[in-house]
């Protein structure tokens, strides 16, 4: 395998940075040459292809129109400007929830009517990957597709999700997703503030439970609700979080449906998939 970085520059020296130089970026794409053929494809899945070039002791890194993936009209874009979800005390109880193991807390959300959007759903999306996952990855809420599967993630953002996570060498049944809120709002709108606090206990269980070493948000509307602010996403990437009360790091990065319907933002989000990893690793030493 080719490896051609910079004089002085290891894998381990690397890490990106919210403020990503030329020279940083040149770093990064020397990563890529430590790709597998494997990982290559995946990267090529999201829209991101790796060249060698002719010229350069490196590669660059460049996503292609070809690359990218047709936008699902079902799925939201968050890129528009809306308002944050202002935070009110939940009236689940917390406190009885505490006491819940997995299996009850699955069964408290199956039956949950503690909002209206129970009046609308098919089933209630719980999460799905490994209760013991060290990595969590928190998205906004189920969509059509999710809604009739009983599965997070699981339309053409899920499966870009999956590339994603291959692409840093993890299988989805290796990490655990789940959402802030378990009901689909009708018509894909975003949650309200009253059943974003109403679900929050749930969520909050869950990360007690699995206790992973680290959370990712996936969008802004997720990262903004975890993080109790209305900073725009981009100015939260590239960083590490501790969201008050969980006692875990987070990191924030694209909500794979808006990748979709923005594959130029494909580069950023390889950023900060590295960053991701990175950021594991350190803290599984
Ligand atoms: S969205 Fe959450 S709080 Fe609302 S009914 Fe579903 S599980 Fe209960």
């Amino acid at each position: 395998m080719v490896q051609a970085f910079p004089p002085g520059v290891t894998r381990r020296k690397y890490v990106p940075r919210h403020n990503t130089t030329e020279g940083d970026l040149h770093k990064m794409v020397c990563m890529t040459m430590l790709l597998s053929d494997k990982q290559r494809s995946y990267l090529h899945a999201m829209g991101i292809d790796v060249y060698q070039r002719q010229d350069a002791p490196c590669v660059q890194l460049l996503t292609t129109a070809a690359g990218a993936i047709t936008p699902d009209p079902e799925d939201k874009s968050l890129s528009q400007v809306q308002e944050p979800i202002p935070l009110t005390p939940p009236s689940n109880s917390p406190t009885q929830l505490t006491l819940l193991d997995w299996a009850a807390l699955q069964t408290a959300v199956r039956g949950c009517t503690a909002c209206g959007l129970h009046q609308t759903r098919t089933q209630t999306v719980f999460g799905v990957g490994d209760p013991k996952a060290q990595l969590m990855f928190i998205g906004e809420a189920p969509g059509a597709e999710e809604d009739r599967q009983g599965e997070p993630f699981v339309g053409r953002a899920g499966q870009l999700l999956n590339q994603m996570l291959l692409a840093i060498e993890l299988q989805r049944s290796q990490v655990y997703i789940a959402n802030i809120l378990k009901c689909r709002p009708p018509n894909n709108r975003d949650p309200k503030p009253e059943e974003a606090a109403q679900c929050w206990p749930y969520l909050q269980r869950q990360i007690e439970i699995v206790q992973p070493r680290l959370l990712v948000a996936l969008g802004r509307i997720a990262a903004q609700r975890l993080l109790k602010t209305d900073t725009p996403l981009v100015r939260l990437r590239q960083k590490q979080h501790h969201p008050e009360g969980l006692g875990v790091p987070l990191i924030v990065t694209y909500h794979p449906a808006y990748l979709l319907r923005s594959p130029q933002d494909k580069r950023k989000a390889w950023e900060d998939l590295l960053y991701i990893r990175n950021t594991l690793r350190e803290t599984t030493k």
